[in-house]
């Protein structure tokens, strides 16, 4: 049985207290890999690296960070079908997902913050003719990287990037369910030439290892996604130790179309918007709002196109729906489409577990679903499921639809679909959300600042955001 094992000083390490968790593939339910259960004595280990390697790290110039970085980045690109398949393994999504998009952004990220690093500059301030003052940026020491389990190499080197690129030193987390990818960039950045004890990972599950990264005292600050629930816990224990946080919560998303729209087109992208990776991206529209003078037509286009989104087996060419992560969280999900029964609601495709045949018979598959008639208060549509449920609201003019989309907890990511120009920007404009999309999903530009409002979170990842939360500004004023 593999051992998934800690990467700390650039070594592969057993857990200090020897404890082992076993590593389910989602898709066939079996236990494939045994994850090093680790505590805060293996944290330690991982601090006291990372406080050793900080020196010469962030004393290296950024050409050779970057140079360093960008080794990385070909290094995952040199193992993306393998890469794939353990993420596909791992955590049930489609391979030919994780080939198209969670590793081709793994590799993204790694090259972007590489090279961004060699075109940012610092602020000069001009008081007077005698007085100028300056900004200088420093890395900020031991930084601590806790990422979750939907997107798991795309997320965790969407942190690890931007932090090692400033000049950090990491201790890093991916999620318990789904280690392997993390745990094969060890060797990467090892062959990379990143020296040891710049990026340590430590395995394990978030109460005993994530806590153990929050609440040590030499780490400066936490960059943190995952749900809202763990940031309020995070920040309760971060805050009084005025550790600088970034936390990239739940959402609970809307998708407005209104009724100007080529009804078969939109329909396609707004399934994809809502079915892809099973549901289980925190920016899956999952609440779809449609103006009444399309509605009938459009939940009968939308019905067809989710069709696509049978589930199959992951490692299958052409299943677009793999397993959701594990059991647990399969229950989860037919828990809400339970709900939305007893809310009122109207199954109109999917609604419970798919057994698939061959090696897939004990896998953790759920139909895409899309339910009709449960109004936009109900807990259904409050609460994120996280997973291929969708709901349905027809609706008659923008401010009620504002209304609607609005009236959630989250702001985390929208979409608007229309050919008015003005009404789009009108409603991008009144979304709380931290991301509109227009006309499209999932489109991003890795410069632009991504995070959310309201329970979605605090602070922003991406381009120039990222490298400010990674490092402390300080002003130099000169008299002259
Ligand atoms: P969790 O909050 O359960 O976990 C996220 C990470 O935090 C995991 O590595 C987890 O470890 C760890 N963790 C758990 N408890 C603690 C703790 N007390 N202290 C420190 N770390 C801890 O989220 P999920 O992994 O279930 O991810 C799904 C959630 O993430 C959804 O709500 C989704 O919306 C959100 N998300 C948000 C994104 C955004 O950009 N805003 C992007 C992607 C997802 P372990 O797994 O071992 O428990």
């Amino acid at each position: 049985m593999l051992h998934i094992r800690n990467y700390i000083g650039g070594q592969y390490h057993d857990p200090v207290e020897g404890g082992w968790i076993d590593n389910v593939n989602p898709a066939t339910g079996e236990v494939y890999s045994s994850i090093a259960r680790s505590t805060a004595a293996d944290v330690e280990l991982a601090v006291t690296a990372a406080r050793e390697a900080f020196p010469a790290w962030s004393a290296l110039t950024a050409k050779r960070r970057s140079e360093i970085l960008m080794a990385i980045s070909r290094g995952i690109a040199a193992h993306l079908d393998d890469l794939a398949l353990a993420e596909s393994n791992d955590q049930g999504k489609p391979l030919s997902l994780a080939k198209s998009v969670d590793i081709p952004r793994a590799i993204d990220n790694m090259a972007f913050f590489a090279t961004e690093i060699l075109h940012t500059h610092t602020e000069a301030y001009q008081t007077d003719q005698h007085v100028m003052n300056y900004v200088t940026r420093s890395p900020l020491g031991v930084v601590g990287c806790i990422s979750p389990w939907n997107l798991p190499l795309y997320l965790f080197t969407w942190k690890i990037a931007p932090a090692l690129a400033a000049g950090n030193t990491v201790v890093a987390k991916p999620s318990e369910l789904t280690p392997m990818t993390a745990f094969l960039l060890g060797q990467i950045c090892t062959d990379a030439g990143l020296p040891p004890g710049v990026l340590n990972i430590v395995q394990g599950y978030g109460a005993e290892v994530g806590a153990a990264i929050v609440e040590h005292p030499m780490i400066k600050a936490i960059s943190f996604t995952g749900g809202t629930a763990t940031g309020a816990t995070i920040a309760r224990t971060a805050a009084p130790m005025f550790k600088k946080l970034s936390l990239e919560l739940g959402g609970k998303n809307p998708t407005i179309v209104y009724d100007d729209v080529e009804v078969g087109y939109v329909a396609r992208h707004v399934a994809r918007a809502a079915f892809t990776n099973q549901g289980e991206i925190c920016l899956c529209g999952s609440r779809i709002f449609v103006q009444r003078g399309i509605y009938d037509a459009f939940r009968d286009a939308l019905v067809r196109e989710i069709a696509a989104f049978t589930p199959g087996d992951p490692l299958a060419e052409g299943t677009r729906m793999g397993a959701l992560v594990n059991e647990a969280h399969m229950h989860k999900v037919l828990s809400y489409i339970t709900l939305a029964r007893e809310e009122g609601g109207t199954v109109l495709c999917g609604g419970s577990r798919v057994h698939l045949e061959g090696r897939c018979a004990n896998g953790f598959f759920v139909a895409p679903t899309l339910i009709e008639g449960v109004d936009a208060w109900c807990r259904v549509n409050q609460e994120e499921i996280f997973g291929p449920v969708a709901t349905l609201i027809p609706f008659d003019g923008e401010d009620e639809v504002l209304a609607m989309a609005n009236g959630t907890p989250y702001g985390l990511a929208a979409s608007v679909w229309t050919n008015s120009l003005q009404r789009a920007h009108r409603t991008a404009n009144r979304l709380e959300s931290g991301i509109v999309w227009v006309n499209t999903w999932l489109n991003r530009d890795l410069r632009t600042p991504f995070g959310g409002v309201k329970q979605s979170g605090v602070g922003r990842e991406g381009g120039i955001e990222a490298l400010r939360f990674f490092t402390e500004p300080k002003n130099i004023c000169i008299q002259v």
